[in-house]
């Protein structure tokens, strides 16, 4: 964030604590909720790239592709191409928090295919926001620095546009979550009460990091929104 006077800061970081606290408290549960379940083998010793493909075609999605995708934890499926793209971590691990997380891409590959209200306007979103996440702290700035209300406003509104986003990807990524415990649990990949805590842990952990996620969005918005308020008391 680009803040130019000490009081700022503080008041930048009084807005933004809370939050930064819990993304932080998320970050860590992920970690070590992985940790914990990626060294655990699942029953059936089923590899995530095979459980892929095993839960795709029970979900009549047997044409979205699998690809590998360089790193840790950077497993996605994108809507675009309709690939799913795991990890190597993932892909080969026999584990069961490789059947969670493979679990919870398919359930996007499944919300892709039935056309799922959220999915859509998050991708909608996604392109004002590329552009958005840069121009609307610059427009923000500079309205602010030359007492310029409207310009300020607008960089306001990208902001508000970045809430709104992580607000509708948060019940995506649970819905995502709730399908990847029913395709476990119907096609019987997960096979005791043990193992879907597993997988459980595994996605709650990850739900939290959106959680935060639209706490961070909505107090960021709130401290421009306050910054803005000022302008107009200057007035
Ligand atoms: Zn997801």
């Amino acid at each position: 964030m680009p803040l130019f006077l000490g009081y700022y800061n503080l008041l930048y970081f009084i807005f933004g604590l809370p939050a930064l606290l819990l993304a932080l408290y998320a970050q860590y549960k992920v970690h070590s909720s992985y940790n914990k379940y990626s060294r655990i083998p699942n029953a059936r010793r089923i590899t995530g790239y095979d459980a892929a493909r095993y839960l795709l075609a029970a979900g009549g999605l047997g044409g979205v592709g699998i690809e590998g995708t360089p790193g840790v934890l950077t497993d996605h499926y994108d809507p675009r191409s309709k690939i799913l793209r795991l990890s190597a971590g993932v892909a080969n691990s026999g584990s069961v928090a490789a059947l969670g997380i493979v679990a919870h891409e398919v359930g996007h590959a499944a919300q892709d295919a039935t056309d799922y209200v959220g999915l859509r306007l998050r991708a909608g979103l996604v392109p004002i926001l590329t552009f958005g996440s840069w121009l609307g702290p610059i427009l923000f700035f500079v309205g602010y620095l030359l007492d310029q209300f409207n310009l300020a406003l607008i960089g306001v509104g990208f902001f508000a546009l970045a809430a709104v986003f992580a607000l509708v990807t948060l019940p995506v990524e649970l819905n995502a979550s709730r399908r990847a415990l029913e395709a476990l649990r119907t096609t019987g990949l997960v096979t005791s009460t043990a193992e879907e805590q597993g997988v459980r842990s595994v996605l709650s952990a990850a739900a939290l990091t959106y959680v935060a996620a639209v706490a961070q969005a909505v107090m960021s918005l709130l401290y421009y929104v306050f910054l803005l308020s000022g302008m107009r008391r200057r007035d």
